[in-house]
């Protein structure tokens, strides 16, 4: 019955509605309380470069166990903070710790590159890259330790606002890649107008490839497409060692998945480092 009797375009009011917003915004409280006593931490989830056989990158995945609601996945957050604005607390949480981690490693003698995800929000912000060069000076990080990873829709957003922040980013030297390619609707032609060095190619595309004939096609022609225009390309969600041969097969540069690491916490990554035939030399 709804509408019944209500005057045009005057909202009823819907208890569930109010209470789910409700339950939102104490869920984004509690993700900024979180955010500052150590609720939320970073895993790190290997990049093996395929050439080299060499692991010289990690992703950041954030972890959020909060005393109350237990592990909460990023997906059940992330979305939610874009909405709320409550992104940019998480985002500034996310550079400072990649960046103090990634020199900890650099100061323990341990080489690897920190890829950060980045949203829609933080590429409308064109103070991120002033705030970048600030905290790479204040742990004393050469660039090249940082990446970061933008999705297509992110840049899709606004693309004149993003190209700015994106070209200053790159400008300072920071490897930047198109995250979840594939499931956008841009093209690689509108993407070699970017300055980002790689493309990763959604794991969507890649999870099936031991059985699917037309993600086969679809990953080969993307990896191809990729190098045409000079770009790295990575594959993620690789769970097994057949589409690892596929891959190779098919030229990719990179890839990442449960198959060669999960993403784990910064000592559990070490030990796998330095027990794995893929540690950095
Ligand atoms: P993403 O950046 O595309 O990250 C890849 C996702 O695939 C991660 O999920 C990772 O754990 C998962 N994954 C990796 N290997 C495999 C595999 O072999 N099989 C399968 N099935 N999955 C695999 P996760 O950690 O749940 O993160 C989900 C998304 O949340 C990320 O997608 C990213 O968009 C976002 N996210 C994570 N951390 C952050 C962050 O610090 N900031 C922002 N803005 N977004 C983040
Ligand atoms: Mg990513
Ligand atoms: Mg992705
Ligand atoms: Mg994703």
């Amino acid at each position: 019955d709804k509408g019944r009797g209500a005057p045009r375009g005057v909202a009823w009011y819907d208890p569930d509605r109010d209470s789910s917003q409700k339950a939102r915004l104490s869920m984004m409280s509690e993700l900024r309380g979180g955010l500052k006593n150590g609720e939320v931490k970073f895993a790190y989830q290997p990049k093996l470069d395929l050439e080299s056989g060499k692991i010289t990158a990690v992703e950041a995945l954030i972890r959020w166990i909060s005393p109350s609601r237990g592990f909460v996945p990023p997906d059940d957050f992330i979305p939610m903070a874009e909405r709320t604005g409550d992104i940019r607390h998480v985002t500034d949480w996310a550079l400072r710790q990649a960046i103090m981690q990634a020199a900890d490693w650099r100061a323990r003698g341990l080489n690897l590159a920190v890829a950060v995800n980045l949203s829609t929000n933080d590429l409308m912000n064109q103070n991120l890259p002033a705030q970048i060069l600030a905290l790479l000076r204040e742990h004393d990080l050469p660039a090249e330790f940082l990446k970061l990873e933008v999705t297509e829709s992110a840049v899709m957003h606004d693309m004149a606002r993003a190209l700015d922040v994106l070209n200053m980013l790159s400008a300072m030297g920071l490897a930047l890649s198109i995250d979840d390619y594939g499931t956008g609707y841009s093209s690689l032609s509108y993407i070699k107008k970017l300055p980002v060095g790689e493309i990763k190619i959604d794991k969507s595309f890649v999870l099936n490839l031991a059985k699917s004939d037309e993600d086969n096609i679809l990953v080969r022609s993307t990896i191809e497409l990729g190098h045409n225009l000079g770009l790295s390309v990575t594959a993620e969600g690789v769970e097994d060692e057949d589409s690892i041969g596929r891959l190779r097969e098919y030229g990719c540069d990179v890839v990442q998945g449960y198959h060669i690491a999960r993403p784990l916490p910064p000592a559990e990554l070490e030990e796998f480092l330095k027990e794995s035939e893929y540690g950095p030399a």
